[in-house]
């Protein structure tokens, strides 16, 4: 169920009582889950006890989605804590401070028009989050995008979106920047990393990304998300380059961020509008987070975890060959 993120993976066909009936079970789920204290028993055995950082990668924000952005947000806000892009680079660089509570940061992907919206909210409310954009959907409607690719002999993949959606225009994104966001980099192309093994082709996708958002900005670039977000869709030559070219990269299968124990790609839940509330959640909260471990676990041989937060923090040098 998890493979279905919206906007990212191919849909699979299914019945509408299908869809109802995935619903329902969720939502039971979620509740027994919940009564059976699933979420202390899964942080014990997966965590070490731990508490970390909760990320949530949200997509297109038209006014029904947003509704939902602000329901969630306002669920972990009245329980726990918020975190700002610069607490997980924290993670990162071995200064994390377990403070006792679970922290979550809010990332947005794809840089469709419709996260202005989002980015105006949580400015209002003084949350800071991160959106990765598509760099070459900025100011381009989703067929301007196609045509750009296309010149270049690239077919590129279109975010799931509105059929009349367009990108972020340069100047939303420099307001995005302005409410105190951070703009940061995902697939250029969109093309999914797990496929493209030649070094143009990676260039293309991450490097691109990364320059490109850098010159939008006017700010170094140090932050990706990868598009798709699963290890599948992230090739060993892909993971190579990245981990080369770009000190903070951010995967997209659930789980919570502890520092010495789980992948140098930080987890983040993809928010599916579908799922009952409940459901969403009972995953925040770390009910669910075992059905996904085989994922981290996985990415925790590729890629090693993240620097315990008692090191020494690590530097990052990037090899002039891959530029
Ligand atoms: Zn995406």
């Amino acid at each position: 169920m998890d493979r279905m993120v919206r906007g990212e993976v191919r849909p699979l066909a299914r019945s509408g009582n299908a869809s109802v009936i995935t619903r329902l079970e969720r939502w039971a789920a979620a509740h027994w889950w919940r009564a059976s204290g699933r979420a202390t028993r899964d942080r014990d055995q997966l965590y070490g006890g731990a508490h970390g950082l909760r990320i949530v990668c949200f997509h297109e924000t038209l006014p029904e989605e947003l509704r939902q952005v602000k329901r969630v947000v306002d669920f972990w806000r009245a329980r726990f804590a918020m975190a700002a892009p610069a607490e997980a680079d924290e993670l990162f660089e071995g200064r994390w401070r377990d403070t006792r509570v679970d922290r979550m940061l809010i990332t947005f992907d794809d840089g469709l028009s419709s996260n202005h919206e989002a980015a105006k909210w949580l400015a209002e409310i003084g949350i800071s989050a991160i959106f990765f954009v598509v760099p070459s959907l900025v100011d381009r409607t989703i067929g301007e995008y196609l045509r750009y690719h296309e010149r270049y002999g690239v077919s590129a993949h279109t975010p799931l979106s509105a059929p009349d959606a367009r990108g972020l225009s340069a100047s939303q994104v420099r307001e995005i920047l302005a409410m105190g966001h951070r703009v940061a980099a995902h697939n250029f192309a969109h093309r999914d990393l797990g496929r493209l093994h030649d070094p143009d082709s990676i260039r293309y996708e991450i490097g691109n990304a990364i320059d490109s958002v850098a010159e939008l900005t006017g700010r170094e670039c140090r932050d990706f998300a990868i598009g798709f977000g699963q290890p599948e869709n992230l090739s060993d030559e892909a993971t190579a380059y990245l981990r080369e070219k770009c000190p903070r990269v951010y995967a997209c299968h659930r789980g919570l961020n502890v520092p010495g124990r789980t992948p140098r790609f930080l987890l983040r839940h993809a928010f599916d509008p579908d799922h009952p509330m409940a459901f969403t959640r009972l995953c925040l909260e770390g009910g669910a987070d075992r059905h996904l471990a085989g994922r981290a676990q996985e990415m925790v041989r590729r890629v090693g975890v993240l620097p315990p937060a008692d090191g020494a923090a690590t530097t990052w040098a990037p090899q002039l060959s891959l530029r």
